[in-house]
């Protein structure tokens, strides 16, 4: 019997559990890498993980759909479903820092020599996708000033055999190579493929710059994440990995990359983007290859829960009253976030709508609600829009902001905020917006107040 109280620490301990309970499919061996993957993992995708054994005759096995609901993240955790966000946020407020070790399991085999196309069963997931992708790769960049690492997840494409197309959208990691390019330097990289569930999640924390998220895996994990340093560079990467491609961004250098099917459900279109040159490729004996199926689950759930947490933590720093958070699937996990406020100054709903944009640059739509609606229920939030709002007064809009470039109706990233303020005013009268209810509604028992002949009573009484 698992322990439920503890966080998942490993990988393959996860897929055990998962197994155990009826959680994962194997499918037949043999499956081809092109669309033929993704498909199936796609279609079990919140259901089942699956495992791919020689998809397209190649050694390594694929895997996708780890993490694809908010219970699964919730039981990797360690915690019920209730305390996620809690638990998470207190891990990014406490990070563990990591603990180097020399001899890792990640290295037990080293190739100089690197042919991706070769080494790695990378598969093809969307119609229009360009090519393979690496798309559970975890990019580990060090600050070239002060060392400190950066954890992302950013898709990964396939140019070549030893190089790699990758999008580095404008937060840490860009600001990393920016300065490393300002002084004509490449900059040193990992992409790390197949990490514990945890450190899967804390890739997706929304701090500050100066924080590393290998250290908030430690937190979630409730031990130190052992390191090692890569064979060519600097970077230390999770010792337990099974997969790490060593490379560094090329400085000045552009090719082109995309288009390739995104979170949104759209494609992120082709364009000239940052190159990694690959030099080496290190693995566990017998390793894994993690792939995430961009727009399924696991991509959309993976975003929300860490996004969500840090948010949560961000709004609560300013804003006491503020009790939950959520960003619902239909906002892609990204753009919509509702806000659960306990309102106690009137106009305080405008200023958490601004501080959710502030928190970050995806957020292009902001609802708050009152204590008595549930944000994960979007009935229930289009409810309070349709009887607690009036758009002359409780919107908010802010022209030309920073926005997601990954959403097609934004120009190139400029994008519009629009704030909903759906809280009732304090000086409301009280009875206006009392919710009708039927005196126990929810203490009623039908199966004891239900008559079992009262349809022969009924027959009679129509006269048959
Ligand atoms: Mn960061």
């Amino acid at each position: 019997m698992p322990d439920e109280t503890r966080p998942v620490t490993g990988l393959r301990e996860w897929l055990r559990r998962l197994a155990d309970s009826g959680r994962l499919s194997v499918a037949r061996p043999g499956t081809p890498l092109v669309y033929r993957l993704a498909a199936l993992a796609k279609r079990l995708d919140g259901r089942q993980a699956t495992v791919f054994p020689e998809p397209d005759g190649h050694p390594i096995p694929v895997i996708s759909g780890l993490v694809s609901s908010r219970a699964w993240i919730a039981e990797a955790m360690g915690v019920p479903e209730s305390r996620v966000l809690e638990c998470y946020e207190a891990a990014a407020e406490a990070p563990v820092p990591w603990r180097e070790v020399s001899d890792a399991p990640v290295q037990a085999e080293v190739h100089r020599e690197v042919d991706l196309t070769r080494q790695l069963p990378v598969p093809t997931h969307n119609e229009h996708d360009s090519g393979p992708y690496i798309t559970a790769g975890l990019l580990l960049a060090r600050n070239p000033r002060t060392g400190v690492q950066n954890v992302s997840i950013n898709r990964c494409q396939i140019s070549g055999p030893d190089r790699i197309g990758v999008l580095i959208l404008p937060r840490h990691a860009h600001a990393f190579y920016q300065m490393a390019e300002a002084a004509e330097a490449p900059l040193e990289v990992a992409v790390v493929v197949g990490v514990d569930p945890m450190t899967l999640l804390a890739s997706q924390a929304i701090v500050p710059i100066d924080h590393d998220e290998l250290e908030i895996a430690g937190a979630l994990r409730g031990e130190p994440l052992e390191t090692v340093k890569c064979v060519t560079n600097e970077v230390r990467v999770p010792a337990a990995a099974e997969i790490v491609i060593e490379g560094r961004l090329l400085p000045q250098v552009r090719e082109p990359e995309g288009p390739f099917g995104e979170f949104p459900q759209y494609y992120g279109p082709r364009d000239d983007r940052h190159v990694i040159q690959v030099d080496a490729l290190t693995h566990r004996y017998a390793p894994l290859f993690h792939t995430i199926v961009g727009g399924g689950l696991e991509h959309l759930w993976l975003g929300a829960i860490p996004r969500e947490a840090t948010l949560l933590g961000h709004l609560q720093r300013s804003f006491p009253g503020v009790a939950d958070v959520h960003l619902p699937v239909g906002g892609v996990c990204r753009y919509h976030l509702v806000v659960q406020l306990d309102k106690r100054q009137e106009g305080e709903a405008k200023n958490v709508i601004m501080g959710a944009f502030a928190g970050h640059y995806d957020i292009k739509q902001v609802v708050v609600v009152d204590r008595d609606v549930d944000i994960h229920d979007p009935d229930q939030v289009q409810w309070a829009i349709a009887t607690r709002f009036q758009a002359d007064r409780d919107l908010v809009v802010i022209p030309e902001a920073q926005g997601s470039k990954l959403d097609p109706s934004a120009r190139n990233g400029i994008s519009a905020k629009m704030g909903v303020d759906a809280t009732v005013a304090l000086a409301a009268d009280p009875f206006e917006f009392t919710r009708i209810r039927v005196p126990d509604e929810d203490k009623v028992d039908p199966d004891a107040q239900l008559d079992p002949d009262g349809l022969n009573w009924l027959r009679r009484k129509l006269g048959e």
